[in-house]
C-alpha cells in the first residue's frame, strides 16, 4: 500500500516519550501481574485483587501524580492493606520491588531504530519532547536516552491536556498545520493534537497503561497517520 505521506510544510515534529521512543508501562504491567499473582497464590479471588490493586492505583494516581516512586507506594500500599488477610511474604513484595526498580535504574532502552531516525529527522525537522510525569524523572530518562542532544526543546508537564498543547501554539506561534505530535495514546497525544489542527502519528503500543486508554475521535482525520512501528516514520516525510 502506498505511503501517505505528510505535507512538506511539517516544520515542527513533537515526541511523546513513554511507549513511544522507548517502553516504559511493560515493566508497571510486569510487575503488576507479578503483584497480583502473590495474592490468587494465597487464597484471593483474582478478580478482586485486581479490582483491589485498580482502585487504589487510581485514588493514588490521583491524589500523588504518575511516575515510578507512585507506584512502588502503591504496591507497598495495596501490600499493607491485604498481608493481614491473606498470608503473602514480604520478601515476595521486595523481589517484585527489586525487579521493577532495575529496570527503571537501567532504562530507558530505545526501541529498535529510534537513534537513527531522530539523528536523521533533526537535520530537516525542530524536534521536540513531550512528556508527563513526574520531572525529574521524566528528566533523567531523557537525558539517558542519548537523544537530548537532537531535540531543541523539551516539554515535561503533570498532565497532557488540551491547555498544554494550546499553550504550546501560543508560545511559539507555531501555525498548527506545522506541527505533528507523534505519539502511543489516543488520549494524551492523538486526540488533543488533532483538535488543535496539527498533524499527528498515532503508534499503538499493546502494553499502554489502561488509564491512558481511550478512542481516537476521529480515525478517519485527513491529518492523522497510523504506523505498527516507529522504526516507518521515515517513509512519512
Ligand atoms: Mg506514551
Amino acid at each position: 500500500m502506498a505511503v501517505h505521506k505528510l505535507p512538506s510544510h511539517i516544520q515542527h515534529i513533537i515526541f511523546d516519550a513513554d511507549d513511544t521512543l522507548w517502553p516504559n508501562n511493560y515493566y508497571f504491567v510486569e510487575a503488576t501481574e507479578n503483584f497480583i499473582r502473590l495474592w490468587v497464590n494465597a487464597g484471593m479471588e483474582e478478580k478482586a485483587a485486581r479490582q483491589t490493586f485498580l482502585d487504589f492505583e487510581k485514588k493514588a494516581v490521583a491524589e500523588r501524580g504518575y511516575g515510578s516512586a507512585n507506584f512502588i507506594y502503591i504496591l507497598q500500599e495495596v501490600y499493607r492493606r491485604l498481608s493481614p488477610v491473606y498470608k503473602v511474604p514480604r520478601s515476595s513484595l521486595d523481589l517484585i520491588l527489586q525487579n521493577f526498580k532495575k529496570h527503571r535504574d537501567n532504562g530507558p532502552v530505545l526501541f529498535p531504530g529510534v537513534r537513527q531516525i531522530i539523528e536523521t529527522l533533526h537535520t530537516t525537522h525542530a524536534l521536540y519532547i513531550l512528556t508527563k510525569g513526574r520531572h525529574e524523572e521524566q528528566r533523567e530518562k531523557i537525558r539517558r536516552s542519548g537523544l537530548e542532544p537532537f531535540m531543541k526543546e523539551l516539554f515535561i508537564v503533570p498532565e497532557k491536556d488540551v491547555e498544554v498543547y494550546a499553550g504550546l501554539l501560543t508560545k511559539h506561534q507555531w501555525r498548527p498545520d506545522t506541527v505533528c505530535m507523534v505519539g502511543n495514546s489516543p488520549k494524551s497525544d492523538i486526540n488533543p493534537a488533532l483538535r488543535f489542527g496539527m498533524y499527528a502519528v498515532y503508534i499503538p503500543y499493546e502494553h499502554t497503561w489502561h488509564l491512558d486508554h481511550d478512542t481516537i475521535e476521529q480515525p478517519d482525520h485527513p491529518q492523522l497517520r497510523y504506523l505498527e512501528r516507529i522504526s516507518e516514520l521515515p517513509e512519512l516525510f
